[in-house]
């Protein structure tokens, strides 16, 4: 196996800080400007996670191009995230929400485009009944009170490393094969122990084990883990995971958020999944906040049962500005226009034949370096190349399209290294082929 000189490696990231500093006078000026006034000289903390001295400053970004202050350009191989995973400011969607911006932007009452949407989402994904938040994580949370309320339990379960926004639940791991507060949960509320439990992916017994002590309202999945490197669901796990919730009397809350890039109706249609309720943020309204979570018709009669219009507003469920018109219209553009049947068909194509090269390429490549952590082994374990897994790598496809679709890049990724996303799913091609090798 080839070593890697740590040695050379200081010096070239030591020569291409000295270049970042260079080349971005403006964002330097902009960032020692911030620190008087902003907590960090950046907006949110975790802007300052990107390589380099500090976070370039934006001046405009189109489609899968950002121009900074400097007036330097990047394909941006991150797009938010997946929250701009349409590509920033779709020309349709861009023109839709200034016509809506000049006509009302939050109004607590009901505009068309939400029944349009509803609509849209239950021919996507089967489940009947759909409500609007402006986060994922407040879908997620949402989720979780409504499984808690009306199954009456008070404990969620979910896998080990998992990220499903900042809710509190989700932020509980193992250590040792013991439930506690995941490394850098800030100010947890109570010990996650108390409120969360935590197995391994692909585990079917451990998840029985769990399920068993008739505590968990829910589970909060992801129908393929995307946080944490791409962790694949072992053939048959989620329709014998789907058997022991209803065994237990735990309700299946599926977190589409990123999985959405397997199809228009995320893995759960892609694998014919039958979750209780389903949450998909972020992308679906091409980087305008929103989100939403649908419930199954059985659920909606248990939530009739026992949520009583009188309290609702401040029971726990809500925020002023959710369900508002402006998100609407750009949901709704995002799923008419854009993240589209047929997108979806061309993206998926794209994503097979570049793992299929990535693949071939390694392969040709002979003995590559690997790079395991112990928490990610179950990842290993569980990837195979074949079949309708593939799919999940339509995320990569999304940016291919993108870049075929939109001007492919003129100009190369730079060092300020704005690629987290898609190396995830790079990664996951990697995993593959490790575990095919090794
Ligand atoms: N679900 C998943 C699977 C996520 O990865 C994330 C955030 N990356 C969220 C939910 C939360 O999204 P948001 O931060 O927009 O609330």
């Amino acid at each position: 196996m080839t070593a890697i000189d740590r040695t050379k490696l200081k010096t070239l990231q030591q020569r291409e800080e000295s270049r970042f500093l260079a080349d971005h006078p403006k964002s330097a000026a902009l960032y020692n400007r911030a620190q008087s006034s902003l907590l960090g000289g950046v907006p949110m903390n975790w802007m300052k996670k990107w390589a380099g001295a500090f976070p370039v400053f934006v001046k405009s970004a189109k489609l899968a191009h950002i121009t900074d202050v400097d007036n330097r350009e990047y394909i941006d191989l991150c797009l938010g995230d997946t929250g701009a995973m349409t590509g920033h400011s779709p020309e349709i969607v861009a023109d839709v929400v200034a016509r809506r911006a000049k006509e009302g932007i939050t109004l607590m009452l009901p505009t068309e485009d939400s029944l349009w949407v509803g609509e849209d989402l239950k021919r996507r994904f089967g489940l009947p009944y759909w409500q609007f938040t402006l986060t994922a994580t407040d879908a997620n949370r949402f989720a979780i009170r409504i499984a808690r309320e009306i199954t009456q339990r008070s404990k969620i379960l979910v896998f080990h490393y998992c990220y499903h926004g900042t809710v509190d639940e989700s932020f509980a791991a193992l250590e040792n094969g013991v439930i506690g507060p995941r490394r850098g949960n800030i100010g947890p509320p109570v010990n996650p122990a108390e409120t969360t439990r935590v197995v391994e992916f692909n585990d079917l017994n451990v998840l029985e084990d769990a399920l068993k002590h008739h505590d968990v309202a829910c589970i909060l999945a992801e129908p393929a883990m995307t946080n944490v490197g791409i962790i694949l669901p072992e053939d048959g796990f989620w329709r014998a995971a789907q058997e022991l919730a209803r065994r237990y009397g735990s309700l299946l809350v599926a977190d589409e958020t990123h999985t959405i890039c397997a199809g228009p109706g995320g893995c759960t249609a892609e694998w014919k999944l039958d979750p209780d309720m389903l949450v998909f943020g972020k992308a679906i309204g091409s980087g305008i906040p929103g989100a939403t979570f649908g419930v199954s018709e059985e659920v909606a009669q248990r939530i009739s049962a026992r949520i009583h219009l009188d309290d609702c507003d401040v029971g726990g469920i809500g925020g002023t500005l959710a369900g508002n018109a402006l998100s609407l219209a750009a949901m709704r553009a995002t799923l008419e226009y854009i993240l589209t049947p047929a997108a979806f068909e061309h993206m998926i194509s794209l994503a097979k034949r570049f793992a299929d090269a990535v693949g071939e390429n390694i392969r040709a490549a002979g003995n590559v370096p690997r790079h395991h952590r112990g928490r990610h082994r179950r990842a290993h374990q569980s990837l195979r190349l074949s079949g309708r897994r593939t799919h999940l790598l339509g995320g990569t496809a999304i940016l291919a399209v993108l870049f075929i679709r939109y001007d492919f890049p003129r100009y190369s990724l730079t060092s300020s290294c704005f690629c987290f996303w898609p190396l995830a799913l790079l990664a996951s091609v990697w995993q593959r082929y490790d575990c095919l090798t090794g």
